[in-house]
């Protein structure tokens, strides 16, 4: 192996419980196939022969159980074969989630399977880690559900939002998750310190709905879920994640990559019998991302959610009236007014208040989305549509130019503005 930039096709013989760690170029797409035995990308099985095409930038390994011959064809930034991995480890976790959805669906009333939460600091796996669990549940026939609460990386959406999904198939290594019916709530910002509380409520209602759900569906409910959570984990971040397991009735809690972490946990969760928390290993694999990166991965997932991943999607413009839409902003502003107030009371900000936003230039860029709210009030407990992204504003004959992934009329005139912007490259 070693660093290189070479551009012509090679192979690469893996031999067994061994990956070939790869690093794209930046500027170039990489296309790969297994030539011979088997391997999977982050639990998803590569077909036999099939050139598979990688976009610049894109991280990720070939992990082979058995040995295999990858060919590659195109540069990288790096590419080298290492033997060291957490996979068996992984995958022993694997089995026994596994044991654990049989017993529940085995069980007469059909219990809940493993709800697995996975924690960690930043860049420590925690996405890949839950791909892997989710698409070798998927491939043995389960339908686990998908929870990622990172709003700052997540797989399903756009920056910004929590969001579930059931997973009925391995993951595509390529395209991610398909984005068939996704449960997605609107936070609005990257980062949960700027409405902790709104952060905390949307985390509630999304469980709310996950519940309902599972007590209807006797399959999804044994097949549990895997909830993938932020990198943050001092002092606020800390108690989110104590939030999110007891706001999920998490039973299982994956540690990676953090002693510390791994210590808090196991003593603060001891008053629960039924909840097994476990340290995992980080991969040497993972790679560590600058906030640089990130803001520009942020940018390149909103891309995605209007143009598709190569570019396959094309995106309306759409033009309104200011009078037909409305957009609002979550938190922020007083509670009541300082003369409803007793004297001497400092007006409070209330983090849930829903305010109409005007319609302005400060709209120029900004990601907005459309939320299934009936009514203004409904907005913080109502899960989104989608999103639109405001290409321009006309003070002068009061329109406004947005950019939509569908052409018509919107499912909702309610819109929902937080800090997310996006400049169209
Ligand atoms: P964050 O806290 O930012 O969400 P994370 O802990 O979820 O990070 P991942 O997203 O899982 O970390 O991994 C970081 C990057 O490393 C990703 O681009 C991922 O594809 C890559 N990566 C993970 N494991 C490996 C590996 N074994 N070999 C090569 N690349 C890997």
């Amino acid at each position: 192996g070693g660093a290189g930039t070479a551009s012509t096709t090679r192979q690469v013989k893996l031999e067994k419980e061994s990956e070939l760690r790869i690093e794209v170029a930046n500027d170039t797409p990489l296309r790969l196939r297994l030539l011979n035995g088997t391997a999977e990308i982050f639990g998803t099985e590569l077909p036999p022969q099939i050139w598979l095409t990688f976009p610049p930038h894109f991280k990720f390994a070939v992990f082979t159980w058995y040995g295999a011959t990858i060919e590659m064809d195109g540069s990288t930034e790096t590419d080298y074969t290492a033997d060291e991995t957490p996979m068996v480890s992984y995958v022993n976790v694997h089995a026994v989630l596994d044991g654990r959805r049989n017993q529940a669906k085995a069980s007469p009333e059909s219990s809940q399977g493993p709800r697995v939460i996975v924690v960690g600091p930043t860049d420590s796996g925690k996405s890949t880690l839950s791909r892997m669990l989710l698409s070798w549940a998927a491939k043995q026939g389960w339908k686990p559900t998908f929870v990622d609460l990172d709003i700052g990386q997540g797989s399903i959406t756009a920056p910004g939002c929590i969001a579930a999904t059931p997973i009925e198939l391995p993951i595509d290594p390529v395209e991610g998750i398909s984005l068939e019916m996704p449960l997605v709530y609107f936070y609005g910002h990257t980062t949960p310190s700027q409405n902790v509380d709104l952060y905390k409520a949307l985390v509630k209602e999304l469980a709310q709905i996950l519940e309902r759900q599972f007590t209807g569906n006797a399959e999804s409910r044994a097949s549990g879920m895997v909830i993938n959570t932020m990198g943050w984990i001092e002092g606020v971040g800390y108690e989110l994640l104590l939030h999110a397991i007891d706001t999920f009735n998490a039973n299982v809690v994956l540690v990676l990559g953090q002693e510390k972490l791994f210590s808090m946990l196991r003593d603060v969760l001891k008053s629960k019998p039924n909840v097994d928390v476990l340290k995992l290993q980080k991969s040497g694999g993972v790679v560590s991302r600058s906030s640089k990166f990130r803001q520009k991965s942020r940018s390149y997932r909103i891309r995605e959610y209007f143009y598709g991943i190569a570019n396959d999607l094309s995106p309306h413009s759409n033009i309104a009236n200011f009078n037909d839409l409305f957009v609002y902003r979550i938190g922020g502003g007083p509670q009541a007014p300082r003369s409803a107030l007793p004297i001497g009371a400092d007006p409070v900000a209330n983090p849930l208040r829903v305010a109409p936003v005007n319609f302005d230039r400060d709209l120029l860029h900004v990601v907005l989305a459309v939320s299934y709210a009936q009514e203004p009030d409904q907005i913080v407990s109502s899960n989104i549509a989608g999103f639109i992204y405001v290409t321009d504003i006309d003070l002068q004959r009061r329109k406004i130019t947005y950019l939509s992934p569908t052409a018509g009329e919107l499912p909702s005139k309610y819109l929902v503005m937080g800090t997310l912007t996006w400049l169209e490259t």
